[in-house]
């Protein structure tokens, strides 16, 4: 059996345990990360790829807009680009309604200098005439953009290893204790870890690291749904999404088209699959918002795991109940963009008590003893 011992212990090795590694390890501080799988191959890793702002509550925007610069700057941090493209993101709008909703929603953040442009009519049309008749006008935000999470994920692990984090990988954490102010892990007969603090980065799985410590904390599992096309010619440059939610989609510089919309179902084991009605669902939506996907061939498709809170924002600093636990999950199908923040915001938190970002509203005792959200419509 491998027995370590070490300052920090973090379990799961997706962008939130990577990114955190990383930079605990750039502050001098001993690291183990363990991973079920290998690392940025769950959420992190199978994601839609979209690198937004636009969209996410102000609470949410301190953190998007501290991750902004970072993505920029990947090849410096992890040594890849991670085909990080500010290829701008639009919110599409069907009706009057949804044109006001997008306003209100400028001028809500307005603060934060998203330099969101409500587009409309002529104007709109002439600047994107790939959108169908039933799309009436957009939020666009040009700073936003796209990336290939397959590599960012994993380039982050990497790095994570490279300055100095032992990453185990193939390695289930199936019990935690606490022993004395710390903690001990095991992961079956194989290696058990003794460490002074705890990062629960588990993803769709945390609340259940939680609950092992005696943490009880209300998490809903899905599993969004993503398809790609055959390579086409171009059609749209800009990263898509829909007011009122259901579809998004992005062409990639290969031409395929990468697309999301609605939720998959669990098949046992920490596996999922997309819904039989997934492909006519996508499909007859890409066909109404982009005519030209009208014929286009699917060639993959898939359902990711992921962890959704009540409010949709996820759990962020120490455990109430358990000193020296700190979580970081339930990220809500969007914690792509703000990953990069979120680990540099736990390090503080490890470090030095505080985070110079606020993430008072991501509390993970804010839901005690409040029921789970409800399913979210597909
Ligand atoms: C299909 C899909 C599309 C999405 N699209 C976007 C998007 O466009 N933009 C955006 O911002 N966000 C998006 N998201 C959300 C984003 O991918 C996630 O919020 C983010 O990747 C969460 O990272 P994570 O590290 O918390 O989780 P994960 O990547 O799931 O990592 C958690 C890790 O913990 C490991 N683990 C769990 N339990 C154990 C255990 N007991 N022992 C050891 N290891 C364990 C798992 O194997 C996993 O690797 C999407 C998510 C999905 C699924």
């Amino acid at each position: 059996m491998k027995q370590l011992d070490t300052d920090v212990a973090i379990v799961g090795a997706g962008l939130v345990g990577s990114t955190t590694a990383l930079a605990l390890r750039q502050r001098g501080v001993q690291v183990v990360m363990l991973e079920r799988d290998l690392g940025g191959s769950r959420a992190s890793g199978v994601n839609f790829g979209g690198v937004r702002r636009q969209g996410r509550s102000a609470a949410q925007l301190h953190l998007a807009q501290r991750a902004h610069p970072i993505w920029a700057d990947l090849k410096a941090r992890i040594g890849i680009d991670g085909e990080y493209l500010q290829s701008g993101h639009i919110k599409l709008a069907r009706s009057q309604a949804d044109l006001a909703a997008l306003a209100a929603y400028a001028e809500r953040v307005a603060d934060f200098g998203l330099g969101l442009e409500i587009l409309e009519g002529r104007a709109f049309r002439e600047r994107y005439p790939c959108f169908g008749p039933e799309i009436i006008g957009g939020s666009l935000c040009p700073g936003d953009g796209q990336a290939n999470p397959r590599l960012v994920a994993a380039a982050y692990a990497r790095a994570a290893r490279q300055a100095g984090c032992e990453v185990i990988e193939r390695c289930l954490v199936t019990g935690i204790t606490r022993e004395g102010d710390g903690f001990l892990l095991r992961c079956g007969d194989a290696v058990t870890v003794r460490a002074r603090r705890l990062v629960n980065a588990a993803g769709a799985w945390g609340a259940e690291i939680a609950a092992a410590l005696g943490d009880d904390i209300p998490l809903r599992v899905d599993y969004p749904t993503i398809l790609v096309t055959e390579p086409l010619p171009p059609i749209v440059s800009v990263n898509i999404g829909i007011e009122g939610g259901g579809f998004y989609g992005r062409q990639v510089e290969r031409g395929n088209l990468v697309m999301g919309g609605g939720f998959g179902v669990a098949t046992g084991d920490g596996a999922s699959r997309p819904d039989s009605g997934a492909l006519p669902r996508i499909g007859s939506r890409a066909a109404a918002i982009l005519p030209a996907l009208r014929h286009a061939r699917v060639i993959r498709i898939w359902a990711g795991i992921e962890g959704y809170t009540a409010d949709k924002s996820p759990f962020i600093g120490e455990s109430a109940a358990v000193p020296g636990l700190f979580h970081g999950f339930g990220f809500s199908g969007g914690g792509f963009q703000i990953a990069p923040a979120v680990g540099e915001v736990l390090c503080e938190l490890i470090c030095d008590g505080r985070s110079s970002t606020p993430v008072e509203a991501f509390r993970p005792d804010r839901f005690q003893q409040q029921p789970v959200a409800t399913r979210k419509k597909p």
